[in-house]
């Protein structure tokens, strides 16, 4: 690994002085970004064009092009050096209909969505005695017999989390029960929303797209739905349900990852990497998800644009595509730059809605983690602790290239609230606090600028251990 060590630490290391990282006039511009930030609305005003020009923009539709469209558009009116796209190409699919309804011993509408990637029920839906389980662990561990004709409800709930801890566990029923309850020959499969909200609306998200392998029409069914079916078979009568879904896969489409540059002037080949996904899902406005990271990054480095000198390396804006379909975006650009990944010095993305940063994180090389602390320094007045040496990804876009060691940073998010409201129709501009926003932008201002006068190469961090 090359390490490039600047005359100052290397002196410093020599004498055995803990040496400071950065030069007085980069600090102090650090902190400059970090004060402009705070009294800046850019990141807001960004979000608030694209969620209102573009609304939602599920990946591989007319929008999906439009948000594209915008994107370059608005990045090279910020004044970046350079914007360009690169490909990426992914399977779609498009919602019809969903209406999910119990029929006996009462009847009753539930309020339900479809998953990304579900099949479509034959006309006029499918009709089956439900089977409820706790969790995914529960469907693979059920006998056949008791699985097939029905249709399987899982009502396992996703715990409430500062960190989002109860988003995995949750989501693995979301992603894998439609293939697991095809195996058993149910008829359809419903799930108890991947979400903490109690209003009356259903969180979609995808199912897991394997090639080849059999899936089966499913939907998500809003909690207090979720709340009533399951009070309703605990009466123990058979509870019958209609499940009809109206969705089609399509053909693969290519959208495109937009990327933006500050070109950097003395190590431009070098790419401190900002990140977040231009795609949302097809309801609400995709406002949280992920409009506010397209609003946070491409602030955050318009006001190094504008406020510092050239950085040494250089910063990207990466927004990428289609990540709600399965990180087809960051999967690309993985394979587009892997073998090219020693330039590659640290990478950032925002996607957890706009709550306040907490905490930051790393994974990097040993020699740049004294970087890491001395970037918290400047961060800990906005609040923001040192969450330490961790498997940091960077993001779920840049996961695909932290498994070939992409070193990353994670300034985490306070997602308390931001399962209320991920992936339903309730995601929209108002549930941004501007105040909140700007302490996000601040702090990708000065983890960007900062990694990109580093005196230290991040080089490639210790390869990411993939936990899924
Ligand atoms: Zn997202
Ligand atoms: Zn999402």
């Amino acid at each position: 690994m090359k390490v490039i060590v600047s005359a100052v630490l290397a002196a410093a290391m020599a004498g055995g002085v803990q040496a400071a990282p950065f030069e007085p006039s980069e600090l102090e511009t650090a902190r400059e970004l970090r004060a402009l930030a705070l009294e800046s609305n850019l990141g807001y005003e960004i979000t608030a064009d694209l969620t209102t020009r573009i609304g939602n923009r599920l990946a591989g539709t007319e929008n999906d092009a439009r948000a594209v469209e915008w994107a370059v558009a608005k990045l090279e009116s910020l004044g970046f050096d350079r914007v360009w796209t690169e490909p990426a190409t992914f399977p779609t699919w498009t919602r019809e209909h969903e209406r999910v309804a119990i029929t006996s011993p009462v009847e009753q509408e539930l309020v339900a969505l479809a998953i990304g990637f579900s099949p479509g029920t034959p006309e006029g839906g499918v009709d089956g005695e439900i089977v409820m389980l706790d969790d995914l662990a529960a469907l693979k561990a059920a006998p056949a017999e008791d699985i097939k004709g029905r249709i399987v409800f899982i009502r396992e709930r996703m715990e409430r989390a500062r960190d989002g801890s109860g988003y995995g566990p949750t989501r693995a029923a979301r992603s894998q029960g439609s293939m697991v309850a095809a195996e058993k020959d149910a008829l359809a499969l419903i799930i108890r929303s991947v979400g903490t909200s109690t209003n009356r609306f259903a969180h979609t998200g995808a199912m897991r797209f394997d090639a080849g392998s059999r899936r089966i029409p499913t939907a998500a069914v809003s909690n207090p739905d979720a709340d009533q079916l399951e009070r309703l078979i605990e009466l123990g009568d058979p509870v019958r349900v209609n499940v009809d879904i109206g969705a089609q896969v399509s053909e693969p489409y290519t959208s495109q990852n937009v990327i933006a540059e500050i070109t950097g002037g003395e190590r431009p080949e070098q790419i401190v990497a900002l990140g977040a996904h231009l795609d949302s899902w097809d309801v609400g406005t995709g406002a949280i998800d992920d409009g506010a990271g397209v609003g946070i990054v491409t602030a955050a480095a318009k006001l190094i644009m504008e406020n510092a000198e050239r950085p040494e390396r250089s910063i990207r804006v990466i927004l990428f595509a289609a990540e709600e379909l399965g990180l087809w975006g960051g999967r690309a650009w993985a394979e587009a730059h892997k073998d090219n990944i020693e330039n590659y010095q640290l990478a950032a993305e925002s996607d957890f809605g706009a709550g306040p940063v907490y905490e930051i994180s790393a994974r990097v090389s040993d020699e740049a983690w004294p970087i890491i602390e001395a970037i918290h320094a400047e961060l800990e007045m906005l609040g923001i602790a040192m969450g330490g040496r961790t498997q940091a990804r960077g993001g779920p876009d840049f996961m695909p290239m932290s498994i070939h060691g992409l070193a990353a940073a994670d300034l985490s998010q306070d997602g308390t609230n931001y399962f209320d409201y991920h992936h339903t129709e309730n995601d929209t501009l108002d549930k941004i606090d501007p105040a909140e926003m700007a302490q996000n932008v601040a702090a990708y201002a000065v983890l960007a600028w900062l990694a990109a006068q580093s005196p230290v190469d991040f080089g490639s961090g210790p390869e990411l251990i993939e936990d899924d």
